[in-house]
């Protein structure tokens, strides 16, 4: 099943896609699927980020290859770091150049949709909480990150969340082709089979920190092929099972 967040008129609402069409859902897909009987068509509607999160918990170097390309050591557990509600985008959204940095960096990564709320679960229990899987693009100020070592300011950004175009809710992760594209050219070709920590132990991991609440989104990090951006490019993360999320960068 694949849940979006929609807007058409002054409407927003939950949805679920079927072929071309959304059928609405009563309230949040969180307390179950119940539907309202209205249908749009997809082309009608405009696609917002398919949560509403009060967090993203993000996983740094949870790829071999990435942290030898940026010449960390491999994390003996998750390193986690947040990113703020108000950085989070949905597909086709514009990401936002900001004008105190001179290096704003690609980042595709699988997202994780909290569905229930989770605090100390177990790796066993951990996939029980998730509402389902989405593509991430975590958009980082590469510069900033190197000469402040805190993430803040380089990952939280408002724009740096980019996430969509769906939850897709039947999905197994632990081999899913994941691909980042900049103007169409391939950037990123990785497989979540490669990820250190799997997402069941990294719900688990987050929670024994802090409690998730549904909508909450963990990134679960990003493989090599890092990679600038310009103002005018398009950028779009492709995962296998989940679809495309593509937005553009534009000046401030
Ligand atoms: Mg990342």
């Amino acid at each position: 099943m694949r849940i979006v967040r929609f807007q058409i008129g002054n409407c927003t609402g939950y949805g679920v896609v079927d072929g071309t069409d959304i059928n609405q859902l009563k309230g949040t897909p969180f307390n179950g699927i119940y539907y309202s009987g209205q249908n749009f068509k997809l082309s009608d509607v405009k696609l917002l980020a398919p949560c509403c999160s009060s967090k993203v918990v993000a996983i740094g170097l949870n790829y071999k290859a990435h942290a030898a390309e940026l010449k960390h050591d491999i994390p003996e557990s998750p390193l986690m770091f947040l990113k703020p509600s108000t950085a989070v985008i949905g597909h086709g959204d514009d990401i936002i150049y900001p004008v105190i940095s001179k290096q704003v960096d690609f980042e595709g990564e699988l997202g994780v949709v909290i569905g229930k709320q989770a605090y100390l679960v177990s790796t066993a229990d951990a996939l029980k909480y998730v509402l389902g899987y989405t593509c991430f693009n975590d958009v980082t100020a590469r510069d900033l990150q190197r000469k402040d070592g805190q993430w803040t300011r380089a990952k939280g950004f408002d724009t740096f969340a980019a996430v969509g175009p769906w939850v897709e809710t039947n999905l197994d992760t632990s081999a899913l082709k994941l691909e980042t594209f900049l103007n169409g050219e391939l950037k990123q070709s990785s497989n979540t089979a490669n990820m250190i920590f799997s997402v069941a132990e990294l719900v688990s991991a987050v929670s024994q920190v802090m409690t998730l609440l549904p909508g909450d989104i963990i990134a679960s990090g990003t493989p090599n092929g890092i990679g600038p951006m310009q103002i005018g490019d398009e950028v779009e993360v492709k995962i296998d099972g989940i679809g495309s999320l593509q937005n553009r960068v534009r000046h401030h």
